[in-house]
């Protein structure tokens, strides 16, 4: 995994992913999955705990 990149999984459509975290709103906030647009908190699709943290250091 590419540092500072974060995986996400769609739990709709199942599909695996990166993101880069510039890309991503704060937790909490509605994400839509780009392959189903199936709409869920970016919490769901964040497939790792390393992930969230990632993204809270990055919107801290
Ligand atoms: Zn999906």
């Amino acid at each position: 995994m590419r540092e500072g990149w974060i995986p996400l999984e769609c739990q709709s459509c199942n599909e695996q992913w990166e993101e880069n975290p510039s890309d991503l709103p704060p937790r909490r906030t509605d994400f839509v999955c780009p392959h189903c647009e199936t709409t869920r908190p970016i919490d769901e699709f964040v497939a790792t705990q390393e992930g969230l943290k990632i993204l809270d250091n990055f919107h801290a």
